[in-house]
């Protein structure tokens, strides 16, 4: 009924490393593949236990209750391990139902086939009792439903083990896993097939434990501790997933291929009803990638992101078209370009104007003086420039008080604004001094605008304590065609002219000769 012998320790070894290695697992469940090793271990000790027990029992009816026991552990296995391949190949932490069902399905009708083998002999062709010294074994001959699984968990099992190793192969410093991840596999289908078919080296001795043996021990060094489900590709699908830019992956036709976390957040990224993929239906980045370029800037709702495309074709392959696009939030910074714009523009505009009045002061007057001389000697045409001094000001100031004399300043300000065009420049050059540069005006043009703007102040009035305070200016005008370096000149002619203006009695208009 029973034996004991030392063939039991052989499954026993592969029971134990599987439980040593599930151990050594735990922790990481959360890393793709880790759940489907845990499977193909526990599928390990379940096939190991049933070969243990069938090593103990002497009895045929017993022996083959171990042998269907032993099929469910042998179904787990190749399935699993397909599973483990395919979910750490694409970073996925489960299968999806479906895939499960359909994977399912061939393993559970042999499983039915197995159990029900005595109607059939769909499995096992004959099953018998042999021995190797005083060791009872069991003498098989497989049914043609064997060579239906074996060609399906070989298949299942290489496949996976292909895409795997493709996988492995574009990450550094995989080799032993690679080399580890093709052996485990290739040993255990090896020595696995050749026991089913009647063709191990030994009559009645199963020797798959050996096999499983070296396969467990290649998982645990190879696979496992080399590093394969350790963090290092989890962290960096867990970067892509937690980095607060927003990646999304398109292909040329910008077909959403894949995106992370922000992205799905940030763009709300849904598939059309019919479309397999969501598209990316922003024009700039249509654009952008219609003509392969690199960068471009968009805004989303009240974000303005800068957008970068890197290319995922690998070097020297010929563009796949797919491209990374990597959205970096610059609402921020975009705002304090903004602001630090609006500062300097503030400045500019400060260092160029005279805070009591609002017009240009005296060095921006000098520095457009400078470029108006300039053009001039390229271009000969006609510049005039026009020299005003209120009259009897401190008067003003001594009769109704310096603010009321800044209130008259602000008023004659005002008339010379209204009386320039775009194109000149009024400014407050001194106390009470003024000057404009009319640019394309001849004396004539100039003397008009002067006695215009001669009326105007002298028209004009302010009131203070309920008195009215009336200004008059006098003005000097110089008009040239052809200025020569020194500008000085150009304003002595016509603060000479403004002088004569003053002498001839004031509130008149003089041009210089
Ligand atoms: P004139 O007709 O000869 O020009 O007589 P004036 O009194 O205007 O003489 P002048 O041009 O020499 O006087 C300048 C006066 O302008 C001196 C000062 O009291 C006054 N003034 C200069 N700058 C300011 C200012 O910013 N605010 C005020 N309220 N008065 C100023
Ligand atoms: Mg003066
Ligand atoms: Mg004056």
């Amino acid at each position: 009924m029973f034996q004991v012998t030392p063939w039991s320790t052989l499954p026993l070894i592969v029971i134990f490393l599987a439980a040593w290695t599930m151990a050594s697992l735990k922790t990481k469940n959360d890393i793709p593949g880790t759940r489907a090793v845990k499977w193909l271990l526990i599928g390990a000790i379940v096939w190991s236990a049933a070969q243990f027990l069938r090593t103990l029992v002497t009895d045929l009816e017993l022996k083959v209750f171990t042998l269907q026991l032993e099929m469910i552990g042998k179904q787990i296995v190749p399935t699993a391990w397909f599973i483990f391949t395919i979910t750490y190949a694409n970073n996925k932490s489960a299968m999806s139902q479906r895939a499960l069902v359909i994977l399912s399905v061939l393993p559970v009708t042999t499983l039915l086939l197995t159990f029900s083998n005595s109607y059939h002999h769909f499995i096992w062709a004959s099953t018998g009792l042999t021995s190797f010294g005083n060791f009872v074994g069991v003498d098989l001959h497989p049914g043609p439903w064997f060579i239906v699984i074996s060609i399906y968990a070989v298949s299942l099992v290489m496949s996976g083990t292909v895409i795997a190793v493709h996988k492995l192969s574009q990450s550094r410093g995989r080799a032993i896993s690679i080399v580890s991840l093709i052996l485990v596999p290739v040993i255990v289908c090896i020595v696995t097939i050749t026991q089913d078919a009647g063709l191990g080296p030994v009559q009645g001795i199963d020797l798959t434990p050996l096999g499983l043996i070296v396969g467990a021990l290649l998982l645990r060094s190879g696979v496992l501790n080399a590093g394969l489900l350790t963090a290092k590709r989890v962290r960096r699908h867990t970067v892509f997933e937690r980095l607060s830019d927003m990646i999304v992956i398109v292909d040329q036709q910008a077909n959403v291929l894949d995106y992370n976390d922000a992205a799905k957040r940030g763009m709300k990224i849904q598939s059309a009803p019919g479309e397999s993929y969501p598209r990316l239906e922003l024009p700039v980045l249509l654009e952008m990638i219609r003509t392969h370029g690199q960068r471009t800037e968009l805004t989303i709702g009240e974000r303005a992101y800068d957008v970068h495309a890197t290319s995922l074709s690998e070097a020297g392959q010929p563009d796949s078209g797919e491209r990374a696009l990597v959205f970096r939030d610059v609402t921020q910074r975009r705002k304090t370009e903004r602001a630090l714009q609006e500062a300097k523009k503030n400045l500019q505009t400060q260092a160029h104007t005279d805070p009591l009045t609002g017009l240009y002061n005296r060095r921006f007057f000098m520095q457009r003086l400078a470029e108006e001389g300039e053009r001039l000697r390229r271009h000969h045409n006609t510049l005039s420039c026009l020299l005003f001094d209120l009259d009897h000001f401190k008067k003003v100031n001594d009769t109704y008080g310096h603010d009321t004399g800044d209130a008259v300043l602000r008023m004659v300000s005002r008339m010379t604004n209204q009386a320039t065009r775009i194109t000149d420049v009024a400014a407050r050059i001194g106390g009470e001094e003024f000057a404009m540069l009319l640019p394309e005006t001849d004396a004539q043009g100039a003397i008009n605008l002067a006695n215009r703007l001669r009326l105007s102040i002298a028209n004009s009035e302010v009131i203070a304590n309920n008195q009215r305070v009336k200004v008059t200016a006098s003005i000097g005008i110089v008009t040239v065609n052809r200025v020569g370096d020194n500008l000085d000149a150009l304003l002595g002619m016509a603060d000479k002219a403004l002088y004569r203006a003053k002498d001839g009695g004031r509130n008149m208009v003089c041009v210089a000769n």
